[in-house]
């Protein structure tokens, strides 16, 4: 499998837009690995994670063609995961794609209702559709087999995060979440997971956590302990911190990547390949 992060920040971007910040201003003078746009990730060339505005900057940095892309799941509808107005562009006119092509679009009731606008005339032209999911639903796209898990994360946003098979490796993309609700670790002990990568939401990096709804690197931490011990992940996982906001402290690329391969984790980065 492989597995590209696209994009790895939170809403904001690092450096965010009008901000003059200490990390916004280094990442600024630093570029490359510290320069981080909006949440997305793609497996395979085929299986896309979310939809953010930048999907854009995405398609141009990675050449990227789209027409590869059969699949698209949601994680929730924040704007950082979902700009729903650029699906519109597969409609004929903006775009030629070729004959039979076709997108399946997937996500909870609030991403639905965020993609109703665009997706009827899309749907009716025979070029995408939408299927709600909801969390604990297992469901195929391709080869994969993919579960939704219920986020710790703003509910009106509909948050889900995504257990993704290909038969033979099994990836975990926890982003925008908290440290898993009881019910996800119910469920991986249920079902005896076992995880070849595991990407956790870093929001906060080295900032202690003061709010509910996304993780730093000690909850990371946490979670890496407890897959370990609990046997959902081994020696050979790769452990990821991902999805990080300007606000974190030592969070530019730099300053964290020691602190986080101290303590078992390597760090995401816009473009990042890692062949699981
Ligand atoms: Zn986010
Ligand atoms: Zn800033
Ligand atoms: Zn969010």
């Amino acid at each position: 499998m492989k597995f590209r992060f696209l994009g790895t920040c939170a809403a904001e971007g690092i450096p965010a837009l009008w901000c003059r910040c200490d990390n916004c201003r280094r990442s600024r003078e630093l570029g490359g690995r510290a320069l981080r746009t909006r949440s997305q990730a793609l497996i395979d060339d085929t299986l896309l994670i979310d939809f953010p505005s930048d999907t854009y900057k995405h398609f141009l940095d990675n050449r990227l063609d789209l027409t590869n892309v059969e699949t698209c799941i949601i994680t929730h509808n924040h704007s950082d995961h979902l700009y729903p107005t650029d699906f519109s562009m597969l409609a004929p006119g903006f775009s030629h794609v070729q004959d039979g092509y076709h997108l399946s679009v997937f996500g909870t009731d609030k991403v639905g209702e965020k993609v109703a606008p665009v997706m009827g005339n899309l749907e009716k032209q025979g070029l995408a559709h939408f299927t709600e999911i909801k969390p604990f639903e297992t469901f195929s796209a391709g080869k994969y087999t993919i579960t939704a898990l219920p986020s710790i994360h703003d509910p009106n946003a509909g948050p889900v995060f995504y257990m993704i098979s290909d038969g033979e490796k099994t990836v975990l993309y926890a982003h925008d979440t908290h440290f898993f609700h009881d019910d996800v670790w119910a469920y991986f002990k249920e079902h005896r997971v076992h995880f070849d990568m595991v990407s956790l939401d870093c929001t906060n990096a080295c900032l202690p956590l003061t709010y509910v709804g996304h993780m730093g690197l000690a909850e990371n931490v946490q979670v890496r302990e407890k897959m370990l011990s609990e046997g959902y992940a081994d020696e050979k996982t790769v452990f990821v911190c991902n999805h990080f906001s300007h606000n974190g402290i030592s969070v530019v690329y730099d300053d964290f990547v020691p602190l986080a391969a101290e303590r078992g984790f390597r760090v995401s980065y816009d473009g990042m390949i890692l062949e699981i």
